[in-house]
């Protein structure tokens, strides 16, 4: 009744269910988009480059006082630091015009947790596998099964949706899942985000902030070379 009062689609589908009022969802690609967009009218330049050269070691030449690189190169960035491993994740962009969602679902399911999340115009974005794997290339056909299966179970017409997308990555992790922020030499690295990237991205900004401006040491920071 309770989940039927919520979201309509899924009546008779679930008798019980969770529901969080304050927990909020963003479009990531929108929101970086929307970053993007403010900070160039800022007058501030953007510039991407895969292959900007991380290897030289100046930092461990001489100890300067000033950091001068910020370092948030996610995995890539496991070159300097041996305790930062990839968990795999694949996910899909689904569409259906058969189901409205008004806010992300989850499946509390202990093997295939998925959370349905709607991006509007019945585009869902379904997620995610956790996969002790950093490989980032390649999304598994067990795992694609599992999450189009999951989603079938929650609500059948899912059947009928179009795949639009199917994305793989691995996020970067430290052995406990939790950020860090380390200091070594003139360069502090920002890692760890894990499953949480764009909820946690203020506060290691804000953090990373705090430490360059005013010398405030982060909580998660448990590396300070200077
Ligand atoms: C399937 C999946 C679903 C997810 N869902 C969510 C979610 O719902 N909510 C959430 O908060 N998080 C989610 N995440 C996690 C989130 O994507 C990560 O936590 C986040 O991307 C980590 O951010 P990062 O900036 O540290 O690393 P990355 O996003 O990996 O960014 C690192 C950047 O550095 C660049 N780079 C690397 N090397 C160089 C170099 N030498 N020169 C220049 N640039 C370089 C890379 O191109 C990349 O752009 C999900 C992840 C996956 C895989």
């Amino acid at each position: 009744m309770a989940v039927a009062a919520l979201e309509a689609d899924l009546a008779g589908r679930a008798r019980r269910g969770l529901f969080f009022p304050t927990e909020a969802h963003l479009s990531p690609r929108d929101a970086l988009a929307c970053l993007v967009g403010e900070l160039e009218s800022r007058n501030i330049a953007i510039e991407t480059a895969d292959g900007l050269d991380f290897s030289d070691n100046d930092n461990e030449a001489v100890l300067p006082t000033e950091v001068r690189k910020i370092d948030c190169r996610g995995l890539s960035a496991s070159d300097a630091m041996q305790d930062l491993r990839g968990v795999k994740g694949e996910m899909l962009v689904i569409r259906s015009a058969d189901i409205r969602l008004s806010r992300p679902v989850r499946l509390l399911h202990p093997r295939i947790p998925i959370y349905l999340v709607p991006r509007g115009d019945g585009v869902f974005m379904l997620g995610a596998t956790q996969i002790e794997s950093g490989n980032r290339h390649a999304a598994s056909v067990r795992s694609v099964l599992e999450l189009l299966s999951a989603a079938y179970a929650l609500h059948p017409a899912f059947g009928e949706a179009e795949i639009l997308e199917i994305g793989v990555d691995a996020r970067p992790a430290f052995p406990d899942n939790l950020p860090r922020i380390r200091r070594r030499g003139d360069r502090l690295y920002v890692n760890g985000l894990f499953r949480h990237g764009f909820l946690l991205a203020p506060a290691m900004a804000r953090m990373t902030a705090d430490y360059l401006l005013s010398g405030q040491v982060p909580e998660v920071m448990d590396e300070n070379l200077n």
